[in-house]
């Protein structure tokens, strides 16, 4: 009885999911905590899933799915994530970003504090929790961390003994595509985790041996990005099932900063490329997706050829179902994965401009999600909101 209550609760959320969008895009605003910057006057207010940029005179609105306050909690952050780990559970391919310029909380919100923990060690809780209330399927997890830095794979689990303490031993990791469309990173280390402790105790290994391997553990978040991905195999109790292998990835962006501002020359330099270019690959497929084009540009960069699987496959299944009526109207146009879209933003004056530059992000990001809402729509009705979509973002670009 209870496997059955809590399964129409499953579904009934995936249901609310696929109804919203395969992408779901919130925003956290960052409380005013102790920082060198000034508080001079707040540019940034919240109003429900709204958020109003005053600056120079002019004021924008933002939308979004959601958006955290800087009073939220973790917790109230989790709860909003929690839909997205049962789907996981339920066999799709999910990943959980989090997006936005340098000091906005983007690690706050990934890991959090052994006071205040983050999406990752609570989505590792709850996996397990989840997992043992579905009596009929049995499953098994497994972890990989990466870390994309220049173009670069670098896998956090993958250790040597290094003094008193480890090192990275694998680096330069290659990423494959098999027939099936779906990627693999070649040698990624994957370490079977039966329970939470051990979980944790991996997750945390691969984020102490990340920043003991840079000189400035600041530094290295905002040139690089963090990878860790559950992998969830899942078997029915049906006489001849066959184990379904779902992927889960977290992943802690590099920071989203212009370069021009940070000033920085020759090694800094490319660093803050590599950090622009993926990101702004991220974009591009986005942006690829949301104009239906027959091609995405997944090759751009690593960090987009690896998350590939998980917006990818969404966001292909949505350019079908978007030419293709059966499809278009059939319910499971979300059904390979689903992704969510964390925009991190600073409440501060001076950081007004990466704000906007970041609210235009998830702006594209969000349109992929509106050609849905759309769909029941005539395809003149869809043409011309996606022209004005269009427009509101070219607008906004230019100013960033
Ligand atoms: P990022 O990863 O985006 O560079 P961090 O997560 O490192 O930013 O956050 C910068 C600082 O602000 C850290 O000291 C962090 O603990 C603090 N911080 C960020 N968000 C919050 C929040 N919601 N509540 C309390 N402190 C926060
Ligand atoms: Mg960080």
């Amino acid at each position: 009885k209870l496997r059955s209550l809590d399964e129409k609760r499953r579904h009934a959320l995936n249901k609310i999911l696929d109804i919203k969008g395969c992408i779901r895009v919130f925003c956290r605003v960052r409380p005013f905590v102790l920082t060198n910057k000034r508080r001079i006057h707040e540019p940034i207010s919240v109003e429900s899933e709204k958020i109003v940029v005053k600056s120079g005179g002019s004021r924008k609105e933002f939308g979004f799915d959601k958006v955290f306050p800087q009073e939220a909690s973790q917790e109230e952050v989790f709860v909003e994530v929690e839909p997205i780990l049962r789907s996981a559970l339920d066999g799709h391919n999910v990943c959980i970003v989090a997006y936005g310029q340098t000091g906005t909380g983007k690690t706050f919100t990934m890991d959090g504090t052994g006071d205040s923990p983050g999406v990752v060690p609570r989505a590792l809780k709850e996996l397990f929790h989840q997992a043992s209330l579905m009596s009929a399927t049995s499953f098994t997890f497994s972890i990989s961390m990466l870390e994309v830095y220049l173009g670069n794979l670098r896998d956090l689990l993958a250790l040597k003994p290094s003094g008193r303490s480890y090192a990275v031993s694998r680096c330069n990791l290659n990423i494959q595509t098999d027939s099936k469309g779906s990627v693999e990173i070649e040698g990624l280390t994957e370490v079977q985790i039966s329970n939470f402790t051990k979980a944790s105790w991996w997750y945390t290994k691969g984020r102490r041996v990340r920043s003991t391997s840079w000189t400035n553990v600041n530094e290295a978040s905002s040139r690089s990005h963090c990878l860790t991905r559950i992998t969830i195999y899942r078997l029915g109790d049906a006489p001849g099932a066959k184990t379904e292998v779902s992927k889960f990835w977290m992943v802690d962006l590099g920071g989203s900063e212009r370069l021009l501002k940070t000033g920085a020359t020759g090694q800094t330099l490319d660093e803050g490329r590599a950090i622009n270019l993926s990101l702004s690959a991220l974009g591009d497929v986005i942006a690829g997706l949301r104009r239906k084009r027959g091609h995405v540009p997944y090759r751009n960069s690593k960090l987009t050829q690896i998350l590939r699987d998980s917006l990818g496959m969404t966001f292909l299944l949505l350019l079908l179902g978007s030419s293709n009526e059966s499809l278009l109207n059939s319910e499971n146009t979300c059904d390979g994965s689903k992704a969510l879209m964390l925009v991190h933003v600073s409440p501060y004056e001076e950081d007004v401009g990466e704000t906007t530059c970041s609210f235009t992000f998830a702006k594209r990001a969000r349109a992929v999600e509106s050609n849905r809402e759309l769909q029941v729509d005539s395809k003149k009705l869809k043409e011309r909101r996606i022209s004005e979509l269009e427009e509101e973002m070219r607008e906004a670009e230019e100013e960033c």
